[in-house]
């Protein structure tokens, strides 16, 4: 990840984009990034899709690089640790969504018998 990180400041500052790259513009870029890959799945159903991004991996991972580089950016930039962000949580979820509570259905957490 840390390498991942410094290719991404890199780029970011051989370019001199530093001064766009503030927490907002990065959360609207990623918003923006996963409209776009939200785009490649638009008026397919379920299985469509499926077979779209099993056809179309570059184009789907095109995108996915593009909300995944903005967002360690966004994290990079406001100081906040994604790996050990990620990990907090998952512990947080797995507190919400207990296995013998969730296990095989979408109810929200809030509505779990
Ligand atoms: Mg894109």
């Amino acid at each position: 990840m840390q390498d991942t990180i410094e290719r991404i400041r890199k780029f970011r500052d051989e370019r001199d984009w530093k001064q766009f790259h503030d927490p907002k513009n990065l959360a609207v870029s990623i918003s923006i990034e996963a409209a776009e890959l939200l785009e490649l799945f638009q008026w397919k159903t379920g299985d469509e899709a499926g077979r779209f991004a099993a056809e179309n991996k570059e184009r789907v991972s095109e995108e996915i690089a593009d909300v995944a580089i903005y967002l360690i950016e966004l994290a990079d930039v406001t100081g906040i640790d994604l790996a050990k962000a990620i990990e907090a949580k998952l512990d947080k979820n797995a507190r919400k969504y207990p296995v013998d509570k969730a296990r095989g259905v979408s109810t929200k957490y809030t509505d779990l018998k």
